[in-house]
């Protein structure tokens, strides 16, 4: 799987192949990232990208021209497949668990970062399959968004975490929040792990931890256990977490 990003700041994009599971996913050649600069795809003598907008108004705009320029060389070198040019965008669609899946079972996707105001409308318009959202803020740029996109992208490709099992077991990846964790030490001022973790019965073991996860999500993320409804045993497993939560006052 292959991710190029059009951004005017590649080097930050490209810093997330030294670290973590992008740099694991590189070396694993499970993932090829390229980041690409349009000031390197423009005629003007300043390499500059960018103008005023038409109509008046503050900021800057980035002009098409490079952007399509560039994405045309990006098109070369990923050997002309279909892979989906994505624009960041505070407008687009919420990036979420369900998107980076959909991209970690593709070809990969060509991400477009926008700077100052954003794109002249005419490059979305004419080059842009969809365009995807970090959240309901707004970001100075694509950047941050994008490497968001390709490290939860990352995670999902076979072989690049440590243990395949953690990327199964996260929040969203079967509609739930994830359990909550604990480590060494067994005891300490902050209070007690859960009995029920030193047991050694990995059935109840497994109980628990669904039950946690049901909880969480109905504390935290109700809109969550609406969607695909939950089976009997999930219900029930539920209404003993609510009933336990009721009696404790807490979670
Ligand atoms: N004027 C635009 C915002 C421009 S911010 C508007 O109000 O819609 C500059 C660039 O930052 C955008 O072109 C986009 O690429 C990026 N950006 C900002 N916020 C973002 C977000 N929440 N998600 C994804 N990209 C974002």
């Amino acid at each position: 799987m292959r991710i190029d990003a059009i951004t005017l700041f590649p080097e930050w994009v490209a810093s997330l192949e030294c670290y973590g599971v992008v740099g694991r996913g590189l070396r694993e050649r499970r993932l090829t990232l390229a980041a690409w600069n349009p000031r390197d795809y423009t005629d003007h003598p300043t390499r500059r990208v960018d103008d005023r907008p038409y109509g008046g108004g503050p900021g800057m705009v980035m002009q098409a021209e490079p952007l399509a320029r560039t994405l045309s060389v990006v098109r070369q070198a990923r050997g002309m497949d279909d892979a989906p040019v994505l624009l960041m965008s505070p407008q687009g669609e919420r990036f979420d668990h369900a998107w980076a899946q959909r991209l970690a079972d593709g070809p990969g996707c060509v991400l477009v970062c926008g700077r100052y105001e954003g794109i002249d409308q005419r490059f979305i318009d004419y080059h842009v399959d969809a365009s995807v959202s970090a959240g309901d803020v707004v970001l100075s740029g694509g950047e941050l968004p994008a490497m968001m996109m390709i490290d939860a992208v990352a995670r999902l490709l076979p072989g690049v975490l440590g243990d395949s099992r953690s990327a199964i077991e996260d929040s969203f990846v079967h509609g739930l929040l994830d359990y909550p964790h604990y480590t060494r030490p067994e005891a300490s001022a902050l209070g007690a792990v859960p009995p029920v973790l030193l047991s050694g019965d990995h059935a109840r073991i497994m109980r628990w931890r669904r039950k946690q996860a049901l909880g969480r999500t109905w504390l935290h993320r109700p809109d969550l256990l609406a969607q695909p409804g939950l089976s009997v045993e999930q219900q029930a497993l539920l209404d003993e977490f609510v009933d336990e939560y009721r009696f404790d006052g807490c979670g």
